[in-house]
């Protein structure tokens, strides 16, 4: 395992009398991608600003690269790259023009051809930024935030709004960082970009880390298989642990399939009844996510 590279420790936030974040625990390790999810409002926006130094936090203890972000020390600005959601550069630039340009603040930037090849820009190089499509300019958002080469990158939503193609190319780019070594750490809404990306994850709900491993530690925390049907008539569900969801289906988690379809499908045949719409699948990150959060909401 790595050495820490985000370390954060009983992470308080408040805005006013709401208390935003509540003791966030956190550690992101060096090379590794590591997705935050959580639903809106949950707090991810203010841990990560909290961690880029771009917000003071009110309690616990956080280093980023061994140094407190609320210190806003240069020696660390030059280490963390930043992808925010729109560059803000100038449009009338070239993509050639703008990296060079964020290059100049560094003390030892990545070589631009280097850059424009990790991003897929080469041939976009001579273009100005106001031609270049949606996807082409969080592209170019990434080349800025590796202007430095940095050892850490923070990506916000790095692919809300792409089309399916361009999101699978933006995954490969986020795969090529850490094949050059770098630490990410990403938030995202999308849970095939977590389960597709991270090395670890941690889930976010009202200000707490509820859930925190890789994708598969999570699932071993769960039921492995999630058999779900239309909501039957009463009886076919008698002593089993089922759930109904808010749009009709019922759903059963369990480590013992067969047993549980057996029985559920001999009381269906001797009632003559067919279970509509029955599904049996491995519990995805989403059945996992969507539980976790529920169970905070309901919590609540
Ligand atoms: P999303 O997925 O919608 O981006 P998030 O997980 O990033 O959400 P945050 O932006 O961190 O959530 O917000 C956490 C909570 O703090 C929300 O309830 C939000 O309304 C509140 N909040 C965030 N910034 C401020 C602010 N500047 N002033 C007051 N409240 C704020």
């Amino acid at each position: 395992m790595g050495a820490p590279i985000i370390e954060a420790r009983g992470l308080r936030k408040s805005y006013g009398d709401f208390e935003a974040l509540k003791g966030i625990d956190l550690i992101v390790r060096a090379g590794e991608v590591f997705c935050l999810l959580g639903p809106n409002g949950a707090g991810k926006t203010t841990t990560v600003e909290i961690l880029e130094g771009h917000r003071d936090y009110d309690a616990g203890e956080v280093r980023v690269l061994g140094r407190d972000p609320q210190q806003h020390e240069r020696a660390l600005k030059a280490r963390v790259g930043i992808v925010l959601q729109s560059a803000g550069v100038e449009r009338f630039l070239t993509v050639e023009e703008a990296i060079e340009l964020f290059r100049g603040y560094y003390p030892h930037p990545r070589p631009l051809d280097e850059i424009l090849r990790i991003v897929g820009l080469e041939e976009k190089r001579e273009s100005l930024i106001r031609r270049l499509s949606g996807g082409q300019v969080r592209r170019l958002d990434l080349a800025l935030a590796l202007a430095g080469d940095p050892d850490l990158l923070f990506l916000d939503e790095p692919t809300s709004g792409f089309d399916p193609s361009a999101r699978r190319d933006a995954w490969e780019m986020i795969a090529g960082l850490r094949d050059l070594g770098k630490t990410v750490l990403l938030t995202t809404h999308y849970m095939d970009e977590a389960e597709r990306l991270s090395d670890r994850l941690a889930v976010i709900a009202d200000g707490r880390i509820v859930a925190e491993g890789t994708v598969a530690s999570l699932r071993k925390q769960q039921a492995g298989t999630l058999i779900s049907f239309r909501a039957p008539p009463p009886g076919i569900l008698d002593g089993l642990d089922s759930r109904r969801l808010q749009d009709g289906r019922v759903t059963i988690e369990t480590d013992e399939p067969t047993r549980i379809l057996h029985q559920l499908t001999s009381r269906a045949a001797s009632a003559d009844l067919e279970l509509e719409e029955l599904r049996v699948a491995p519990t995805s990150l989403e059945d996992i996510y969507l539980k976790l959060t529920a169970t905070e909401k309901a919590g609540e």
